[in-house]
């Protein structure tokens, strides 16, 4: 199969991915990002390239990140950890009508009519967690996947891995694309992408 027609696949799936996350408290999943491909060591055949994408993440609704960067060492990888926050969205609850504020309404009443914040589920402590972000969005892959039609003659393996999302698309002639989905943030609308911790 053309590398090129996988490609568009997986950016049609990552677009249901992003539609299928938009009614929650999760992360807000970016269009994908080709950050080109490699020869990696993590496939059983060696001469297998594979493709690596970055998915820029925002913030859900009443939330908002705040990038630490690493020491100088580590910042020349451009690598940060994510620190989230809770906002004020009583304004918009009063013109939107779409959410309950975080911060200003008793728990017991948020815990009755609305799901958990990002900070209850994907988070550990306060730093976005990666691992937990991983296993979500490897749920949220195998769930989409199926709504797919060429899921009908391609096979899709989510193979095992904690910090990013390593796929394995197989066609009905056996022939395999692997694919590595790592996850950024934009620092400062500034077009630079930097990878989460
Ligand atoms: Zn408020």
């Amino acid at each position: 199969m053309e590398h090129l027609q996988l490609f568009l696949m997986v950016d049609e799936r990552l677009y249901i991915c992003r539609s299928l996350s938009r009614n929650t408290f999760k992360l807000q999943l970016k269009p994908a990002i080709g950050v080109g491909s490699a020869f990696e060591g993590w496939s059983p055949r060696k001469d297998d390239a594979v493709y690596r994408l970055l998915i820029p993440l925002k913030p859900p609704r009443g939330h908002v990140f705040h990038l630490e960067l690493g020491t100088a060492e580590e910042m020349s990888a451009r690598n940060c950890s994510v620190h989230v926050e809770l906002e004020c969205t009583c304004l918009r609850e009063r013109l939107v009508g779409d959410m309950l504020c975080f911060l200003h309404h008793p728990e017991e009443e948020l815990r009755k009519n609305q799901g958990p914040s990002l900070l209850g589920t994907l988070c550990t402590g306060p730093y976005l967690d990666m691992e937990k972000t991983t296993r979500w969005f490897q749920i949220l892959v195998k769930t989409a996947w199926v709504y797919l039609p060429c899921s009908r003659h391609c096979r899709l393996t989510v193979l095992p891995s904690r910090h990013s999302c390593k796929l394995r698309l197989t066609n009905a002639s056996q022939s395999t694309l692997l694919m590595e989905i790592i996850f950024g943030v934009e620092q400062d609308d500034s077009n630079t992408f930097l990878n989460i911790e």
